[in-house]
């Protein structure tokens, strides 16, 4: 069974106005939490036992607050805790203004080869709405250095929803992006929570007559620039999908180092860390929970349904039984009927623009 290590480096310079990730914009105690998450590795590595290590991914926060000396050193203690021939995917998450060509080829060094850039917005208007540390430009010029120092695989984050872009500014921003060649694009809906400094401010998201507008405008320029649309809010070129993430889909097990990170054995036990740096680097043990059947289920179907794979009915059978089995497409018909939900062999899956109201639909086979 293959399986897949997360490193969240709980760390930002500056706090961006929507961000719910746990981070700190303190880094005084980097050191401590860095050395911790390498003994926390060596502790929970039997967690990944008997599976083949595929993906790294390094998360935040803000990853690119490190040095590459620092993740070079955490991916040399993995080397030493797990086999690590056949990872084929090293991510880490950067910010744009973080990246230098010299920073970026000593990150391919230490044996990185996938980037996730938090571009957000090509225009500084919404940038400075967002409080992001960089601008429209500086955005550019990373992905320009990231090719430049060797990297063939850039994914980067875009976000709608803005109160602050037009329905043809926001056309221009994925078009832009598309411009820019980057092999994967993430795009997500600004959500408001309310302990975030968005959520405290009142801030309103566009109305969402506007939002499911800006969706088709995303998935329309993104098709005819070349991208497939493989899950709800990610497109790649084709075979630049994020291996990652789409092991996390699969339900493959998953170990998650540093605070607030949680981890899968790929059957029923989740476990996280608890939110606080100090906890963390005080060893405070993770927490965690067993799935239920049902739960398990209802987890299963409402992440398949998300991808462009949807359910596979007989890996639903193998895992839940055959009743399961049954009920899901009984469930499924209606939605079958009105085309919302298409059937191919084995596979049941959302047609692409029907995804938007997809959290409707999935909530019926709860
Ligand atoms: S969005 Fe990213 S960079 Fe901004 S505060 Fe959150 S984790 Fe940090």
């Amino acid at each position: 069974m293959n399986s897949s290590l997360y490193i969240h480096i709980p760390f930002c310079k500056k706090l961006c106005g929507y961000c719910d990730f746990f981070k700190s914009v303190s880094l005084t105690h980097k050191d401590e939490v860095l050395r911790r998450m390498a003994e926390e590795m060596a502790e929970r590595a039997p967690l990944l036992e008997g599976t083949t290590l595929k993906t790294i991914y390094f998360g935040g926060g803000t990853p690119t607050v490190c040095t590459p000396e620092e993740i070079g050193a955490l991916l040399s203690a993995a080397a030493r805790l797990f086999d690590c021939s056949e990872v084929t995917e090293v991510t880490v998450e950067a910010n744009p203004d973080d990246l230098t060509e010299e920073y970026l080829r000593e990150l391919r060094r230490v044996g990185v080869n996938r980037l996730s850039i938090g571009i957000q917005s090509l225009r500084d208007v919404d940038l400075e709405f967002m409080n992001r540390r960089h601008s429209s430009a500086q955005a550019v010029e990373a992905i320009r250095c990231a090719r430049r120092a060797g990297f063939d695989n850039i994914s980067i984050d875009l976000i709608y929803g803005l109160p602050t872009a037009t329905l043809e500014e926001w056309r221009e921003v994925v078009e832009g992006a598309a411009a820019l060649g980057v092999d994967h694009i993430s795009a997500y809906h600004l959500t408001i929570e309310e302990r975030t400094p968005f959520g405290k401010k009142g801030v309103c998201t566009t109305p969402e007559e506007l939002s499911d507008k800006e969706y088709e405008v995303l998935c329309e320029v993104l098709r005819k620039a070349g991208y497939e649309h493989y899950e709800i809010s990610n497109f790649s070129l084709p075979g630049r999908r994020s291996q990652h993430n789409s092991a996390y889909w699969r339900g493959t097990p998953y170990l998650g180092l540093g605070p607030g990170a949680h981890s899968f054995d790929g059957r029923r036990t989740r476990s996280w860390n608890i939110p606080s740096i100090k906890s963390y680097f005080e060893g405070v043990a993770p927490e965690c929970e067993t799935l239920s059947a049902t739960e398990r289920y209802e987890e299963v179907v409402m992440v398949s349904l998300r991808t462009a794979e949807g359910v596979d009915l007989s890996l639903l059978e193998e895992e839940f039984g055959p009743r399961c089995r049954a009920q899901f497409e009984v469930t499924a018909s209606p939605f079958l009927e009105q085309k919302i939900l298409l059937r191919k062999d084995d596979r049941i899956f959302f047609a692409e623009e029907h995804w938007l109201v997809s959290d409707s639909v999935i909530a019926e086979f709860f």
